[in-house]
């Protein structure tokens, strides 16, 4: 083995054995494009493509990273990151103007894609959501001007993507440019662009638009620095009157990890809520979704469905296809209400308990994604206020949702029986007073349902 291929070689073992210990989606987004540098005496250096991928391993996995390497290398060693020369990336080629200097293309990424059903059209407007459905007409009518950002709150499920949708359509039908994206894009495409070092034409692309749409911001929990480019953005367009609208499933500042600067801005202009369907909303949206199918469903049927079904409209949706589908399969044209309560008994039967499928690993990586830290810090001993709490929601979840013994517990996360026990304790009586934490666990229980 030459020398020089030395520290390569060790770092591709490391990465060989970090694969099977980090998500994919983190290992492909984080550790991929990383090479072994230097070693020298116990100072290991691994070279990385920007300064934000140094900061995220250093910040999230660097004790894991450090355990891996000294395992590869037999000895405690000590791990540092560095920025390696830029290469353009393969799938993101420079473009050459004629004069032949380079200017570099903007990011490329996906189309946005609008739900087409999603329009003021089908969006039933009702008590629930009188002043949410209010105001992204009135940011229709004067973009940028009075209430820059609108942002849209409600739990999962009450029409959040439709509204922003619906207002996307309106507003690109009056000629306007319009981005519509999630948070979640909008942090794959600026890590993106700091990869192939385009960072300034992805700026230009967001501030100069007309409207810029975010949904599920609540996703940036954790982002620090998609947050703070964000920050830049929302300067911008704010005194470009570009108008902006967020989504959230709850208020900023009960967002885990969002600074105080994004955070003030989220709030900043008008505020509203989307609450979950009142009855005569819900009656109003399932006679409109009915219209669209051949199955006559009579009101009683209807109304019984709205007293079931009260937390999303997404539900009550659902409710409605499993007893449009039940009636269908038994070759009815009308559905009898003895029928919609057999359906529905089907239903909440096979809604009771969490898919088998969710594993151990699948809550602590989901619990660990909404808290935005490492799945590796729940496992691991830090003791802060955040790690601690993720940590015993994993446990709450384990115990009540997947019935895993206390000792299984324990084992998953290297703890004694008495340790999960009082943490079992400690947030079995949170919960009682904490309305964010129920919010919290009853999201995630929610999440799990839809895997
Ligand atoms: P969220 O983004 O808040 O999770 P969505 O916007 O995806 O919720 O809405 C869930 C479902 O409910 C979608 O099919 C949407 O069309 C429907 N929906 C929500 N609110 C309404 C409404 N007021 N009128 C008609 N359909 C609605
Ligand atoms: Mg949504």
């Amino acid at each position: 083995m030459q020398i020089i291929d030395m520290p390569q070689k060790i770092w591709q073992s490391a990465l060989e054995q970090l694969q099977l210990q980090v998500s994919k989606p983190n290992f492909d987004t984080w550790l991929k494009d990383t090479k072994g540098v230097s070693f020298e005496k116990d100072s290991f250096v691994v070279g990385v493509p920007n300064a934000f991928v140094a900061e995220w391993l250093r910040e999230r996995l660097n004790p894991l990273i450090r355990r891996t390497l000294s395992n590869v290398i037999g000895r405690t060693v000590d791990v540092q990151f560095t920025v390696l020369p830029g290469e353009p990336a393969p799938s993101q080629p420079q473009t050459y103007a004629d004069g032949g200097t380079t200017t570099k293309t903007p990011p490329r990424t996906k189309p946005e894609r609008l739900k087409i059903s999603y329009t003021f059209e089908t969006f039933i407007p009702g008590e629930c959501n009188r002043i949410a459905y209010a105001a992204a007409l009135e940011v229709l009518e004067s973009p940028g001007a009075k209430y820059n950002p609108l942002f849209i709150y409600g739990d999962t499920g009450t029409g959040k993507t439709h509204l922003l949708h619906a207002i996307a359509h309106t507003a690109r039908s009056r000629g306007f440019q319009v981005i519509c994206t999630t948070a979640e894009q909008f942090t794959n495409q600026y890590v993106l662009a700091l990869k192939n070092n385009s960072i300034d034409e992805f700026h230009d692309h967001f501030r100069n638009t007309d409207f810029l749409l975010i949904d599920d911001v609540q996703f940036l929990s954790g982002k620090t620095q998609t947050q703070e480019f964000l920050v830049h953005i929302f300067n911008d367009l704010y005194y470009n009157s570009g108008q902006m609208v967020m989504t959230s499933d709850c208020l900023p500042k009960t967002i885990p990890a969002v600074n105080n600067k994004l955070g003030s801005r989220l709030v900043g202009g008008l505020v509203v809520r989307l609450s979950p369907p009142d009855f005569e909303t819900s009656v109003a949206i399932l006679t409109a979704k009915t219209a669209a199918s051949n199955t006559v469903v009579p009101s009683e049927v209807l109304r019984l469905l709205a007293t079931q079904f009260k937390s999303s409209v997404r539900e009550l949706e659902g409710a409605l296809n499993c007893v449009l589908t039940y009636a269908k399969l038994s070759g009815a044209s009308k559905v009898e209400t003895t029928m919609a309560l057999q359906a529905l008994a089907d239903m909440s039967e096979r809604k009771s308990s969490l898919p088998a499928a969710l594993t151990p690993k699948l809550v602590i990586d989901a619990v660990a994604t909404y808290y935005g830290i490492s799945p590796d810090v729940i496992l691991g001993k830090q003791r802060d206020k955040r790690a601690t709490l993720a940590r015993q929601v994993v446990i709450y979840l384990l115990r009540q949702e997947k019935h895993y013994s206390l000792t299984e517990i324990g084992n998953l996360l290297n703890r004694d029986d008495s340790t999960i026990l009082r943490n079992l304790q400690r947030i079995s009586q949170s919960i009682k007073t904490d309305s964010d934490l129920s919010h919290s666990i009853e999201q995630l229980r929610r999440q799990f349902r839809r895997k």
